[in-house]
This record gives structure tokens, C-alpha cells and sequence, in this order.
């Protein structure tokens, strides 16, 4: 290991034992391959499985595993649904008895911080799935809630825009205004700073730049 990686596995280590203190279960995997075999060993086969959007979910592999393993998968991102079926999905996921997603930022007390268009990935996160599994790379660590807010609107949020190929003002901009526009994507925001169910959440937080 070198020490970028020993200096990112102390914050995570850190980071566990906050998110283990907010009722949560969590996991340091040391790549995305760690990672990918630790979120398949908390997914019982045959089981109903939903979906956040998440980049970092595909880049550890997870998404392609749950789509050719022995899930029932509610996958929203399949290119041949229409609106109305990828609605369904959503709603079905938001619901699945395991949802599985990224998060836009953490902080290193713990708390995860996520900002949504229409609510799916919050809703998933809040109530409904009995196990919920978050996978987070390393530079999603920030210091503390406003941080992890501004992280949130104005990297995670235009990233998404320009991936969406919105007119929204931060893809041009490259920072959030607020904006009024009929395509932004930010309607709710979300802190989870405990989870009253106990190892509800499981995340696991990984030695590696991921997503974004
Ligand atoms: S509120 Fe508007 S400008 Fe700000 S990040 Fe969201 S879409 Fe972009």
C-alpha cells in the first residue's frame, strides 16, 4: 500500500467507526473489487433489488453483477423502457427489500448528505427497503454538512446536468445558482444522520476515487 492509500484509510476508518456511532454498518474495502465482493455478500440471491442512481455503483461492477445474477432487479436504466415503465421501476425499487446506491457526499462525522430530482433514491434511503447498501469512494469525504451540501449542488449536480445533456445554468457555469429552470434536477435534499434501525444502512467505503 502507498501512502496516498494508507493516508485515505486512515479518514475511512475514521469515517466507519462515525457512521457505526449513527446506527449504521459499515465496511472499509481496500478497491473496487473488495467492494463489489462485499455488496454481493450482503444480497440474498433471488431477492428484490432497487436501484439509486449511482456511477459508482456501475464502476465497482455491482451494476452489471445484479443484472446478470439471480436478482430481481427493478433496474429503472434499462434503454428500451419507456417514462412511464422506468416510473414503475423506481417505485417498485423504492420499495425492494434491498436498495443499492452511491451517496453525493459524507462527512467525516458520519452523516450522508443527498440532493434528488424526484425523490426515489431519498425515499429508498429513508423507509421501505429493509437493508440499504451505499457504496462510497474515498473523495466523496467531506469535512462536515455545509461542505458536503456545496459538494452535493455544485459538483455531483452540474455533473449530472451535463450527463443528462440539461440546459440547466451549471452546465455551463460549472456551480450551482439555484436556478428556476424547468429542467433542474434539484428538488429535495437529504441528510441521514442516523439510522434508528440498526445496520438498516450498511455502507461500504472504499479506497478509491469513485464516481463523482
Ligand atoms: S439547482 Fe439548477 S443550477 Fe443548481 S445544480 Fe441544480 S440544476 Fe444546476
Amino acid at each position: 500500500m502507498n501512502e496516498v492509500e494508507r493516508f485515505h484509510l486512515l479518514k475511512l476508518k475514521k469515517v466507519k467507526k462515525a457512521l457505526e456511532r449513527n446506527g449504521m454498518r459499515a465496511y472499509v474495502a481496500k478497491d473496487r473489487h473488495h467492494a463489489l465482493r462485499k455488496a454481493l455478500s450482503l444480497i440474498r440471491k433471488g431477492a428484490e433489488v432497487g436501484l439509486g442512481g449511482s456511477r459508482t455503483v456501475a464502476e465497482i461492477g455491482l451494476l452489471d453483477a445484479l443484472r446478470k445474477g439471480n436478482y430481481k432487479l427493478y433496474d429503472q436504466y434499462q434503454p428500451s423502457l419507456s417514462k412511464a415503465k422506468a416510473m414503475e421501476m423506481r417505485m417498485k425499487g423504492a420499495r425492494a427489500r434491498y436498495f443499492v446506491s452511491g451517496t453525493n457526499a459524507i462527512t467525516e462525522d458520519g452523516k450522508l448528505v443527498n440532493i434528488d430530482g424526484i425523490g426515489n433514491r431519498l425515499a429508498g434511503f429513508c423507509f421501505g427497503p429493509e437493508k440499504v447498501i451505499i457504496v462510497i469512494g474515498r473523495n466523496k469525504i467531506v469535512p462536515d454538512i455545509d461542505a458536503a451540501i456545496y459538494r452535493a449542488k455544485n459538483v455531483a449536480a452540474p455533473i449530472n446536468a451535463i450527463r443528462f445533456g440539461l440546459n440547466t445554468p451549471c452546465v455551463m457555469t460549472a456551480r450551482c445558482s439555484d436556478c428556476e429552470s424547468p429542467q433542474r434536477i434539484c428538488s429535495f435534499t437529504l441528510i441521514i444522520d442516523r439510522q434508528k434501525v440498526k445496520d438498516r444502512i450498511n455502507v461500504i467505503l472504499v479506497n478509491e476515487d469513485l464516481g463523482f
